[in-house]
């Protein structure tokens, strides 16, 4: 059966009480994290062996509160302390795992100390520490407090945890995640698509449509630009600066928001409209680092291609990436004869068996028959099981911008 995470974003108001608990979770938190990285890099310089995450768990929470230096951990929810080092367990299994070449994607890194000084502050909260959603709609969260939350959509079940974040802005989330089946099935449709992500659009479609590329970023990076300038030229642990920075994250979410907005109209109109979605496995990241990227990280196509990912999951769509070696470019959808390379500014081109293709149009039509044969051949029942929650669940990832409306979860009209 298809489990779908979803992640749902609401923010909180805290009161200045409770503020000062939440930093002072965020505070312990942050400390078991770094006393188990200290542990386990100190094991490995002594060269003995790597830590397990049981002893971890008795060293720097059970074993660390019965410490005068440590004493202070008792004062926060026991389930906070215990989910900081499942977060550091997961970054060292994904590190591993990048390692061995097991885990898809740009090389990781080992995992590094937090700062109190990082843009993005989490805990998270699981079934466990007993969170819940009070009657007077206040998220109820223990050694908290009851906080005031604006809803703004109805969660549709009972979630599984909350992460509480304070961002760059000093602005405060609730991010619950909910696990749901896709029993909200669309009815089936004979359409199937495939998708070129272009430079010069956002994206191409096997039938013909081009999408324009957004360029929020670019057209609001002239005032970020400056407010980036703005904040260099103040003094460091100034007032002034701390005021600058807030503008500049706020700046930041604003794009973030507005972009997320419209690929979620995008990617539900796509999933709506095709039984089978096929994607180029973009390494987006390799990309990333051309001259390139500015454009590339405008047009966020890694976010993008989650979105249909999670929504043809949800909603029983079929959803494939097309390997990103095969030469979708080059080869003529007619006669499927492999040409020469082609340079960028080639828009259309003429294969010698007569056909006239426009390249992106032309890439769309081969990555959707090459991801119709490849699934074909995989047999047409075959699905994952799992599929990952839209956001990254909080703690790895300390600068994933947070925002007020990128709530995941879509209703399909
Ligand atoms: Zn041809």
């Amino acid at each position: 059966m298809v489990i779908v995470q979803l992640r749902y974003n609401y923010r909180v108001y805290p009161d200045a009480a409770q503020r000062t608990a939440l930093s002072r979770a965020f505070g312990c938190a942050r400390a078991v994290f770094n006393d188990a990285l200290r542990l386990r890099l100190q094991a490995r310089e002594a060269g003995v062996k790597y830590i397990s995450d049981g002893d971890l768990s008795k060293l720097v929470i059970t074993q660390a509160k019965a410490t005068e230096e440590r004493a202070w951990l008792n004062e926060v929810s026991a389930v906070v302390l215990q989910q900081a080092l499942a977060d550091l367990n997961t970054a060292y299994r994904n590190f591993f795992h990048s390692i061995i070449g097991k885990r898809q994607g740009r090389a990781l890194s080992a995992p590094r100390f937090r700062s109190r000084k990082d843009n993005r502050q989490a805990i998270r909260f699981t079934k466990n520490a007993r969170f819940k959603v009070c009657d007077n709609g206040r998220l109820g969260l223990p050694k908290i407090g009851d906080v005031p939350v604006r809803w703004s959509r109805t969660l549709p079940s009972e979630p599984t945890s909350v992460t509480v974040i304070k961002d760059a802005a000093g602005r405060y989330f609730a991010s619950f995640v909910v696990q749901t089946t896709p029993d909200e099935t669309l009815p089936s449709t004979d359409a199937e698509i495939g998708i070129d992500l272009g430079l010069t659009h956002f994206a191409v479609m096997s039938d013909g449509t081009k999408v324009t590329a957004p360029k929020f970023l670019r057209r609001t990076a002239r005032k970020l630009k400056r407010l980036q300038q703005d904040l260099s030229r103040k003094t460091r642990g100034s007032n002034r600066r701390t005021k600058a920075a807030t503008k500049v994250a706020r700046a930041h979410a604003r794009v973030a928001d507005t972009r997320r907005d419209w690929q979620h109209k995008l990617s539900t109109a796509i999933i709506r409209d095709n039984q089978a979605v096929y994607v180029e496995d973009l390494c987006v990241v390799g990309l990333g680092r051309t001259r390139l990227a500015k454009s590339v990280h405008d047009a966020g196509w890694a976010s993008f291609t989650r979105m249909l990912q999670y929504k043809a999951a949800r909603y029983g769509r079929v959803f494939a990436r097309v390997d990103r070696y095969y030469p979708s470019t080059r080869m003529c959808s007619d006669c499927r004869r492999t040409n020469n390379k082609m340079t960028l500014n080639v828009r259309e081109w003429y294969c010698p068996c007569g056909s006239h293709h426009d390249r992106d149009i032309n890439a769309a039509i081969n990555i959707k028959a090459a991801g119709q044969a490849d699934f074909n051949a995989r047999g047409a029942h075959v699905r994952p099981t799992l599929v990952p929650a839209a956001r990254k669940e909080a703690g790895t990832h300390p600068d994933v911008a947070c925002s007020t409306r990128s709530v995941e979860g879509i209703s399909i009209p």
